[in-house]
């Protein structure tokens, strides 16, 4: 494993951005990256650092950082940053967090911060592929319980981390809206298919990967590489029109239903600022198949895991006009994927096929075991029988076109400093007529 707890991740480190110490999601442990835009400026790459962005292609000019980094933070998107080996990216790290902690170069960077909320943030890197996993297991079970009550988890299920190539196109960042899609639908009771607005758009809480570095085209990446092509994680709503979806999905899988928009939350958090987060993946139970020799490192199961709380708000149009707060609608926790992070990773290359540094890997909907915890309005309306009641006295048992869908993801562990991953948010729209 290529992640270890250094001194950028001291609890007692502060910053000398004042609003950084203590913050939520940024202190001065977390340090991710975006690419922010502030007014017509060009887009620039950016470390969160309490409520402040410090800009770093400003920190590059100073000659601040190592001559090899320099081009790499003036670039306009974090392709090539995902590009670095992980020592360069920890060597990025650790100066930062110097940089930041060590009050002597205040007065050089205070004219490069900029409030956050001045900036828009937007998509990270250039993508060039998407995959979406499946690797929620509670979320297998719940929608295969809907879909297919005879057979809800295919025998596949603990063998092959299951996935489908999503569309990279129609990813945006957060707060960019999503348009409710149009598609064909077979309604209730009705014989033949008819086209029109999906009535059943969801959402679904998952973890988006970022790839870094690169395979080629049929060279694999073993387990034990795996961690070395992680460059970060981001929050990711996977949109899903379950209507479209039901009606399409079969033989070949989802299509249309998934592949609309995506949101993702534009931070990277890096795996070096989620160190001190790892845990073991849950043991499988006896009677479980172990995984294929390909898919199985000690190190791995061992630290694979994240410990992260990851959680589902909704404010709907009628909400934000009586200035109600969103109301959640659902906890869980990133503990409940079946397969690690570097087991995805290590699958999707393993026929040899090549991942790309800025591709993004999703982990699939991530639901826990009970409603309260349940990753999409799927589940928790178990198929829209069961409607949730909002403070205004409104209900739903899918995302209605005003509704705002707001994802959060936060890692807390005794004896260190919490930190968030920013928000991942989007209002419907309605459909094009
Ligand atoms: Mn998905």
């Amino acid at each position: 494993m290529t992640c270890n707890i250094d001194e950028t991740h001291d609890p007692a480190l502060l910053a000398w951005v004042a609003s950084a110490n203590g913050h939520s999601d940024f202190p001065v442990q977390n340090l991710p990256y975006a690419i922010f835009r502030r007014g017509d400026d060009r887009a620039r790459i950016g470390v969160a650092i309490g409520e402040q962005i410090l800009d770093l292609a400003a920190v590059a000019d100073l000659g601040l950082v190592d001559a090899d980094l320099i081009a790499v933070l003036q670039s306009a998107t974090l392709n090539d940053l995902l590009a670095l080996t992980p020592a360069a990216r920890r060597r990025l790290r650790h100066r930062l967090s110097f940089l930041l902690s060590d009050s002597g170069y205040e007065a050089a960077l205070l004219p490069h911060l900029v409030a956050g909320a001045d900036c828009t943030l937007g998509l990270p890197a250039t993508i060039g592929d998407y995959t979406d996993f499946y690797v929620g297991i509670h979320h297998a079970l719940n929608v295969g319980s809907l879909f297919r009550p005879d057979a809800p988890l295919l025998p596949n299920y603990r063998h092959v981390p299951i996935g489908y190539h999503g569309r990279a196109s129609s990813i945006r960042p957060s707060g960019q809206p999503v348009r409710r899609p149009n598609g064909q639908l077979k309604l209730a009771g009705q014989e033949e298919p008819t086209f029109g607005p999906s009535r059943r758009l969801d959402f679904e809480l998952e973890l988006g990967i970022w790839i870094a570095g690169e395979n080629e085209l049929g060279g694999p990446i073993p387990i034990g590489e795996a961690p070395k092509h992680i460059g970060g994680f981001c929050l990711l709503n996977d949109w899903s029109a379950r209507d479209i979806q039901a009606w399409e999905y079969q033989p070949l899988g989802p299509f249309l239903s998934k592949n609309f928009h995506s949101t993702i939350s534009p931070w990277i958090i890096t795996p070096e600022a989620l160190a001190p987060f790892r845990q073991a993946q849950p043991a499988r139970s006896e009677g479980e198949p172990r995984p294929l020799a390909y898919l199985w490192d000690e190190s791995d199961q061992h630290q694979g895991g994240l410990a992260l709380d990851m959680e589902v708000l909704i404010c709907t149009e009628r909400m934000r006009a009586n200035s109600i707060s969103p109301k959640r609608l659902s906890r869980t926790k990133a503990s409940h994927m079946y397969w690690t992070a570097a087991q995805i990773v290590t699958h999707h290359a393993s026929n040899g096929c090549n991942l790309n540094p800025g591709d993004l890997l999703g982990t699939g909907t991530i639901s826990g075991p009970t409603r309260d915890a349940f990753g999409s309005l799927l589940e928790i309306s178990s198929g829209g029988a069961e409607p949730v009641t909002l403070p205004t006295g409104e209900t739903r048992i899918f995302v209605e076109d005003g509704d705002e869908i707001i994802l959060r993801a936060r890692a807390e562990r005794e004896g260190f400093a919490s930190i968030g991953f920013g928000e991942c948010r989007a209002v419907v729209q309605p459909a094009v007529t």
